[in-house]
């Protein structure tokens, strides 16, 4: 199985000014030609920094992938820096410096003294079209390693991955298949689910699960290889099995879709209508439930209803339940949840109150203490949670994650 390494070239990306797009798109792109990336980094232009980059690369991969660092200007030092680790000369292309020509005569603008040195490439390489802009690529290939070095403008780059470098990578990948597929996972802390699922996650073992967190959705990534499609598909469906029956419904969809995604197909499968009514997540959830297109299926109301007024008029909530237990309680949650459920004629409705802070906590009552309640045809549950004193946004994201991951569990029943 090969191997591939990225290297991203420009001080730009490491002084925070340009966020390093080139590389999260061509991680994506190898993983289509079955080359996982096992290592990728950002250097400066200099052209030691960047010698060193591919050397170190060289020892990890067969393919590096590199952008930036092809322009004309003083600091774009990448074809130097390829031809000092190949150790060869920088050899000048009469033809490449035409076609810079002409590519600056098809946009009305001279060609200047500083382009010639992109008319250069490294010896035993060969030049990448660039149908986009003036930078050539290059491309250095043996029996062991391709090395691709690309201009660093992401469509540019994008271009002349598509054209010259993918095809290659497939030819020179033969006989190797990949298969990644994703488990999406809530209800569960990273520990425990680790813990469950035991020696499936060891590192040496095929299929590979890794496993990334975000928000309390924790989403498996099972990464089969195998000499044939078929034998790393029965090896991928095998692990997911397992898994199902390890995880139960803490697993909520097969694929890589968000929780509030995978609500909705429930909701439309069983014809059944939601509304929200929220306070401290302040219309979070229904933005998140909004935004699947297609959703007025299913979701009907939304009512942000932030202050004891608001609760009252519009959702109906008494007003001396709120006296008696304060608007952040279980009573109220539900009183909340019953009264959206009422008003709006739906079938299930969400209703939040909690303590986002970063003020308003008490000793009782803390910041990160959220009290959330599922209206449902049949009864009303309502559960409190204590997300911890951390900050505003992630009590109200993880508050809506949670509240969403209820009614999906309410819907499984
Ligand atoms: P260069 O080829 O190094 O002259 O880069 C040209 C321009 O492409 C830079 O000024 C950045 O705006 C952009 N760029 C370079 N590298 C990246 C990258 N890794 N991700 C996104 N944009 C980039
Ligand atoms: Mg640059």
């Amino acid at each position: 199985m090969k191997k591939a390494a990225i290297i991203s070239v420009g001080n730009e990306l490491l002084n925070g000014s340009t966020v390093d797009t080139n590389s999260n798109w061509l991680q994506k792109q190898l993983l289509t030609v079955c080359i996982p990336v096992v290592y990728t980094c950002s250097v400066v232009d200099d052209i030691d920094e960047i010698k060193n980059a591919i050397e170190y690369a060289s020892k990890k991969a067969d393919v590096i992938l590199i952008t930036g660092g092809l322009g004309p200007t003083d600091d774009d030092l990448t074809r130097q820096a390829l031809a000092k680790y190949l150790n060869v000369e920088l050899e000048y292309y009469p033809d490449i410096y035409e076609k810079i020509e002409n590519f600056f005569i098809s946009i009305k603008r001279p060609t200047v003294e500083k382009n010639k040195i992109q008319a250069y490439l490294p010896e035993g390489t060969i030049e990448l079209d660039n149908k986009l802009g003036t930078a050539p690529g290059i491309l250095y290939q043996n029996r062991k390693i391709l090395i691709a070095s690309f201009p660093g403008v992401p469509y540019e780059m994008k271009a002349m991955f598509d054209n010259c470098i993918y095809p290659k990578l497939q030819e020179f990948n033969a006989g190797s298949f990949l298969v990644v597929k994703k488990l999406k996972c809530v209800g569960v802390g990273e520990s425990s689910m680790a813990q469950m699922i035991g020696d499936m996650m060891e590192r040496n073992r095929t299929p590979l699960i890794n496993c990334t967190v975000d928000h309390g959705v924790i989403t498996l990534h099972i990464v089969s290889q195998a000499k044939d499609e078929k034998a790393a598909r029965v090896a991928v469906d095998k692990d997911i099995e397992k898994l199902h029956s390890i995880l139960g419904d803490y697993i909520y969809a097969d694929e890589d879709l968000s929780l509030a995604e995978a609500v909705g197909r429930k909701l439309a499968q069983q014809k059944k209508t939601l509304s929200t009514a929220e306070s401290c997540t302040g219309g979070l959830i229904a933005k998140l439930i909004t935004d699947i297109p297609g959703s007025s299926k299913y979701f009907t109301y939304g009512w942000v209803t932030y202050s004891n007024e608001a609760k009252i008029s519009q959702l109906g909530v008494d007003k001396n339940l709120i006296e008696k237990y304060g608007a952040v309680s279980s009573e109220v949650a539900a009183a909340m949840a019953i009264g959206a459920k009422a008003k709006s004629g739906s079938d299930y409705s969400i209703a939040v109150t909690g303590i986002a802070g970063p003020d308003g906590g008490t000793e009782q009552k803390p910041v990160g203490l959220v009290y959330i309640s599922i209206a449902g045809p049949n009864e009303t549950k309502t559960e409190h949670f204590l997300f911890g004193a951390r900050n505003r946004d992630f009590i109200r994201l993880r508050s809506s994650q949670v509240a969403l991951n209820l009614l999906r569990l309410n819907l499984c029943n």
